[in-house]
């Protein structure tokens, strides 16, 4: 419900999937056609010859592009399988079941005023319970810290570490604008 970057994508999972995916109107239309990478200092830019650069920043084989349209076209595909996808409705607690299995989540309770007290839109939150629950929160969601720290699955691993990634969004002339 709240997709709106702009991306490079390696359609080969999506190759995986649905091999057809072109044929079922998949919204990969712009193949990227050059590549550069540049270092920006405070005089100027330095680019670095594409054959120095590691494999995950070429993108020949891969597409430009509307993150909103691609998850948009795939939420159909898997509605068309039978899915049921709440946007909009966030999962707000872990429900357990007696063995301290995941049973599965809770949404929250819509319609709640700034003072924490039920407004006229008052909808009580859903139990969803299955057989297999699934978490994918992104990379610190709040469920799955909880998770973490419950089956202490972090246990064997190294730390988490995080990258900041800034995009900007720029309006250009559109006769500047070359496709790829
Ligand atoms: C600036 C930037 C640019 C990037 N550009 C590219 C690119 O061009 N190409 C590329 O391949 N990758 C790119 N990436 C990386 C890519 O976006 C991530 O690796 C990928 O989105 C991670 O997917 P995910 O499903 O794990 O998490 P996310 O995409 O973060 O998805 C998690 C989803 O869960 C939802 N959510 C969280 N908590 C709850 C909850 N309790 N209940 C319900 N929903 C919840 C969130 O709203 C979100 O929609 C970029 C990342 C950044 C930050």
């Amino acid at each position: 419900a709240h997709i709106l970057s702009g991306a490079v994508m390696d359609p080969r999972a999506l190759n995986e999937l649905i091999p057809d995916w072109k044929e079922q109107g998949a919204p990969l239309n712009v193949p990227v056609t050059e590549d550069k990478f540049l270092f920006l200092s405070e005089t100027g830019a330095k680019s670095v010859p594409n054959w120095a650069l590691p494999d995950n920043f070429k993108n020949h084989g891969n597409y430009v592009i509307s993150l909103a349209n691609v998850t948009r076209w795939l939420g159909q595909q898997a509605e068309a399988l039978g899915v049921e996808i709440f946007p909009g409705f966030p999962a707000a607690e872990v429900l357990y079941n007696d063995d301290g299995s995941v049973k599965g989540v809770a949404t929250g309770n819509l319609g709640v005023g700034k003072d924490g007290e039920p407004t006229g839109n008052f909808q009580l939150g859903m139990e969803l319970h299955a057989k297999y629950t699934l978490f994918c929160e992104g990379c610190r969601g709040h469920l799955g810290r909880q998770l973490n720290e419950k089956f202490k699955l972090g246990k064997d691993s190294d730390p988490q570490v995080y990258g900041i990634g800034i995009k900007e969004l720029w309006e250009i002339d559109p006769s500047k604008h070359q496709p790829g």
